[in-house]
């Protein structure tokens, strides 16, 4: 679709081009849908004696006085009359010059929220306009709709913009052409786009205010359906385009190696792990590369289905790699696979950023040679001078951890990696233990296929969970003295309450020192994200082996540490930190036999929304529903840790709120794909723009 040039609007130069493009807006169609979030009515004059406190209201009337007044505050003060009675304004910044221009026998209109103390009702820091003498008195004719604006861009100069906006679309009436196929706008009954952005940009005074806002209306809701769609329709063609183009191994499946490997575990597979394996199995054994998102929840054994998923293309001479996103959790996994597979003569390989010269040369060159196979990592294993012979898988643990956007960038250079050697591309498997709800992923990972690892191993008992004010700190230590009586081990958990990692660390080491005297009979730790790798390994070593009883720690421990003594958790700052997160921390005790807790301390007064959360946490273990609540709470940006990267920045929809429309999306991209082509690249065009961020190569 043509894109019209920010220079077709008249009074725009380079200094508003530039701010616009800070708000997103690079385009005539850009500034259309740039919508408000909030409207104000200012199409009629309201009595002033019928105001009444906490309206927001259109007054005229004739200034009586103006004065400035010093008692409590200085401020400038005007009375305001006008047929049915008196109004004070108040301002307490002001300019000279204003009193100067605010002269009694003057008419004004002025637009604010009304407050009442005093016996007169009044408004502060209303916005005003002086009529001039012989003024016809006029109001707006449509309801007032309130922008985001960015620096440097006033609100009125939004809203002016917008309109010339709307007025050249109607001279340009490609801009906001009908996307949606005949039959589901009169399915839907959706109005017209055009009719739709008019109304949002211009409502009639009678509009429901409340329902636009809440974006609950029809026409917000129509404009919602078409950017869910072209998202929806955006991953699944880049993802059958990636299907067309490529081939990976097909890699056979091998009895023997797996049963073998079994053997050694010392438990049996749960039904689900059996069940998601074979899923994955049938899709390594074809050459269309496998692009599949397992779900599971903390402590579900996605570890050991990686393994075996691993065996399988190590036994066909191919290599894999398994990437996470903490050099901790890469440490694990890294002593795990080894241990699992050095039995069977397989080694193991390390390639972390911390890996440098002569290491890391060794490594690459095992790499490139092919005499590598399995190697285990942080993102460091896709860095540009990471040559593989012949990758057939890799495996990224705890992917929402990375946001979409990343993901969409590792897949790139995974194939990157993959495609040097005879243009095969790696097989991806995607482990999360964030469930992801399914309306979100029907969006957010319309290109994956999902397994779902849905039942824990046996014997694992529930963790009790209470949150308590921290006031109550005192009965928690003593909490942690019997626990460690017992012979049980502690997390104590010190999560971000700063943007930065080192003002984190410092507070973690001093809540360390701090518990270190009021337990003095115990052993505690700390491990933090600065420490050196062999500091952090040694403590961990030492937790892991039972010679430290409590571990102080920041939120590096949230994935993967496993130490099945623990049973007792403590969380500081819990009403910080995202539900999903918390119950990752959660997950890191209950893993043994022992009855386990986690504590969630609170600093309060909390909201009612944080009330609600913590009490989502403490009600449920079942990571799926937490995700959801996650999700009607929060919105998906949180969920999805994308919030930053703006990757599910959506201009209208709203995954949480237009649920109901996300029903028939998949079905509906089907549709669109299969009879309407020709609406497919238009609908990127408005919804997404270039959509690099959809990996297009
Ligand atoms: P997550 O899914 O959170 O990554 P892990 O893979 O770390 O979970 O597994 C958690 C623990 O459960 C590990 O100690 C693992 O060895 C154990 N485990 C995994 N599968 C089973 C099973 N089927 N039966 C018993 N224990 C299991
Ligand atoms: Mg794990």
């Amino acid at each position: 679709m043509h894109q019209l040039s920010l220079t077709q609007l008249s009074g725009v130069g380079g200094k508003v081009v530039e701010k616009l493009l800070k708000l997103g807006i690079s385009s005539i169609n850009d500034l259309l849908l740039h919508l408000p979030f909030r409207y104000e009515d200012r199409t009629r004059l309201t009595p002033i004696s019928t105001l009444r406190e906490g309206d927001k209201a259109l007054i005229e009337g004739k200034i009586e006085s103006c004065e400035v007044l010093i008692r409590k505050r200085r401020r400038l003060v005007c009375q305001i009359r006008d047929e049915s009675g008196t109004i004070s304004i108040n301002f307490f910044h002001f300019y000279p010059s204003q009193q100067k221009t605010l002269l009694p026998g003057k008419r004004i209109q002025c637009f604010g929220e009304v407050t009442q103390n005093g016996w007169l009702p009044s408004m502060v820091h209303p916005e005003y306009r002086i009529l001039r003498e012989n003024e016809v008195s006029t109001v707006p004719d449509t309801l007032t709709p309130i922008y985001p604006t960015a620096q440097g861009l006033g609100q009125s100069q939004v809203q002016k913009l917008v309109q010339q906006a709307i007025n050249i679309s109607k001279r340009n009436i490609e801009i906001t052409q009908d996307l949606l196929p005949e039959q589901i706008m009169q399915r839907k009954n959706f109005p017209q786009l055009s009719k739709s952005l008019a109304f949002i940009h211009a409502p009639p005074p009678d509009a429901p205010i409340e329902m636009l806002e809440e974006r609950e209306h029809i026409a917000f809701k129509r404009m919602a359906y078409e950017e869910l769609l072209a998202h929806n329709i955006a991953m699944r063609e880049y993802r059958s385009r990636m299907l067309k183009q490529d081939d990976s191994y097909a890699v056979e499946f091998n009895q023997q190696i797996k049963q073998q490997f079994l053997q050694n575990l010392g438990f049996n597979l749960t039904g689900a792990q059996n069940r998601v394996l074979q899923e994955i199995y049938t899709d390594l054994a074809t050459p269309t590369p496998m692009l599949r998102l397992v779900q599971g929840d903390v402590g579900s054994g996605k570890t050991v289905v990686a393994a075996l998923s691993v065996l399988q293309c190590v036994a066909s001479g191919y290599q894999v790699v398994i990437m996470a996103p903490t050099e901790l959790l890469a440490e694990q996994h890294l002593k795990n696979f080894s241990n699992w597979f050095e039995p069977l003569g397989l080694e193991v390989a390390w390639l972390s950023g911390k890996v440098k010269g002569k290491a890391r040369e060794n490594v690459l060159r095992a790499i490139e040679s092919g005499t590598t196979q399995v190697i285990v990592g942080t993102h460091a294993v896709f860095q540009e001078d990471v040559h593989y012979q012949n990758l057939a898988l890799t495996i990224i643990d705890e992917q929402h951890r990375f946001g979409v956007h990343q993901r969409m960038a590792l897949k790139e250079k995974g194939m990157k990696g993959g495609k040097a050697e005879r243009g095969r591309k790696p097989h991806q498997l995607i482990m999360t233990a964030t469930p992801i709800p399914r309306t979100l992923a029907m969006v957010a990972y319309a290109d994956l296929d999902t397994s779902v690892i849905d039942e824990l191993p046996p014997g694992r008992k529930p963790i009790k969970t209470v949150v308590i004010p921290e006031q109550r700190r005192t009965e928690v230590i003593e909490r942690i003295r019997d626990a460690c009586k017992n012979g049980s081990q502690v997390y104590w958990v010190c999560p971000l309450i700063d943007e930065s990692e080192k003002i984190e660390c410092e507070a973690a080491a001093e809540t360390k020192e701090i518990l270190s005297a009021q337990l003095s009979e115990l052993r505690v730790g700390l491990v933090h994200g600065r420490l050196k790798a062999q500091e952090k390994e040694e403590i961990m070593q030492q937790f892991m082996q039972g010679r430290v009883d409590l571990l102080v720690a920041t939120t590096v421990i949230e994935v993967g540490v496993d130490v099945p003594n623990a049973s007792l958790m403590i969380i500081e700052n819990s009403e910080r930190l995202g539900l999903s997160q918390l119950h990752q921390l959660r997950g890191r005790v209950g893993r043994g036999s022992k009855d386990s807790s986690c504590v969630l301390l609170y600093k309060g007064p909390l909201s009612q929304m944080a009330k609600s959360r913590l009490q989502t946490v403490r009600e449920s273990n079942d990571g799926f529903y937490i995700a959801q609540k996650d999700l009607e709470l929060r919105g998906p940006g949180e969920v999805l840790g994308t919030r930053q990267t703006g990757t599910i920045g959506f201009l209208v929809a709203d995954l949480a709120r237009d649920e109901e429309l996300l029903d028939e999306m998949q079905q509906v991209g089907d549709e669109i794909l299969r009879d309407y082509p020709e609406l497919v690249e238009p609908l990127k065009q408005r919804w997404i723009g270039d959509s690099s961020r959809y990996g297009e190569v």
